[in-house]
């Protein structure tokens, strides 16, 4: 069979083994609704229990401080609109960075157009968010912040802790959306004092579709699925055991791996990063330089098309993402890109390589030798690159 390569573990990451075996029962033998009082109920309402103990566990909560969602999306839409409306008779202001993930500025977006005012914070040249204009930003009216862990693109780490002391400071609500942070960064929600933070199963080799947000005891917020008792009456639906259980075993087995995790995709990167900048000229790492996702490579080329460099990475099977948002049929560069100051021209440019736990230095190797050889053709094409050659 033709190589193939994912380097795309931003996206989404395969399952384990482990995972996958724990869950299994849970499909047929184990089959019951949580909810139900007989033997078949409580079995199921057991696996939940232990799951929800192992995620608490992860990030230094209390179990009652976790509640699982069918996502990373749903928590984002839960943590942002649940204060919302919850506290709106305090103010109607709520302020975000302008690198958040979709699933948090497009609900900031709606939020604006039903009666709140929203702040998007700029970023640097790193992705970093500025706390004096944080500061600033703050008003008698405002009821949440919401900055985000890890950047999806390019990686960048923001100061959670900085940013939770100034909200506390101000009597303000922090969530962060730290779906590319577990299982990659070291996270202890107490220590760190966020009020609100939210993962996905899917992003740690668990299953898709399940994730889970952390509401600190005492925090003042509406559901956002309204139905049956589940989830302590804050998220109503019969729970997806199958897939909360291997959310589960997963986030025990980030948690347990993760020093091991970290030096194994950090020496990769490091690699993929260095062999970037040694054998390619006109090439631009996006992020930030040490204060970023141990996985995270993100590069621009000039004289080249994201698109193009994507293609012809997958025909020698190589899978990774580019920044411009080419799946919504648009042409836009990412939100990301522009907001760290990129030109159109220079954002057209990206290249986001994501490694995981079964990426190889073999793997890595083909990539720079392959990057090199399509790097240099789809460059031969370009009339522009001529002129500066
Ligand atoms: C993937 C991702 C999400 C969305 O999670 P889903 O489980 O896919 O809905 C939200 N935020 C960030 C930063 C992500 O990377």
């Amino acid at each position: 069979m033709k190589k193939r390569i994912y380097l795309d573990y931003s996206a989404t990451t395969p399952m384990k083994k482990e995972v996958l075996d724990e869950m299994m029962p849970y499909f047929n033998e184990k089959f019951g609704n949580a909810s139900s009082i007989h033997s078949f109920g409580r079995e199921a309402k057991e696996a939940l229990d232990i799951a929800r103990d192992r995620i608490a566990k992860a990030i230094g909560a209390a179990s009652s401080e976790i509640f699982f969602t069918g996502g990373g999306s749903e928590a984002d839409n839960w943590a942002i609109k649940g204060i919302a409306f919850a506290n709106k008779n305090k103010g109607s202001h709520i302020i975000t960075s302008k690198i958040e993930h979709h699933a948090v500025l497009h609900v900031c977006e709606y939020l604006e157009k039903n009666g709140f005012e929203v702040t998007y914070l700029d970023v640097d040249e790193y992705g970093m968010i500025d706390l004096e204009q944080l500061k600033e930003a703050i008003t008698d009216k405002t009821i949440l912040i919401s900055i985000m862990f890890v950047n999806n693109e390019i990686g960048t780490i923001q100061p959670i802790k900085e940013i939770a002391e100034i909200a506390k400071e101000k009597g303000v609500y922090f969530h962060t959306d730290a779906v590319q942070a577990l299982g990659n960064i070291p996270i202890d929600v107490k220590e760190l004092g966020v009020d609100l933070m939210n993962f996905s199963s899917h992003k740690i080799y668990g299953p898709k579709g399940v994730g889970a947000i952390y509401i600190k005891k005492g925090v003042k917020i509406h559901p956002l699925i309204h139905g049956g008792a589940q989830e302590r009456k804050r998220r109503a639906g019969t729970e997806n055991i199958p897939g909360i259980v291997g959310f589960g075993k997963a986030a025990e087995l980030a948690i347990e791996n993760l020093d091991a995790h970290i030096a194994h995709i950090q020496k990769l990167r490091d690699k993929l990063i260095e062999g970037i900048k040694n054998n390619i000229d006109y090439v631009r790492l996006n992020g930030h330089p040490t204060k970023r996702h141990p996985g995270n490579v993100n590069f621009c080329f000039e004289f080249i098309e994201g698109e193009s460099l994507l293609l012809s990475l997958d025909m020698v099977g190589i899978a990774g993402s580019s920044g411009s948002a080419c799946t919504s049929g648009s042409l836009d560069p990412s939100h990301v890109l522009m907001a760290i100051g990129l030109t159109h021209e220079i954002a057209h440019g990206s290249l986001r390589l994501t490694i995981g736990d079964f990426t190889t230095e073999e793997d890595i190797d083909y990539v720079i030798e392959n990057l090199i050889t399509i790097v240099d053709r789809l460059r031969q094409m370009s009339p522009l690159y001529e002129k500066v050659k």
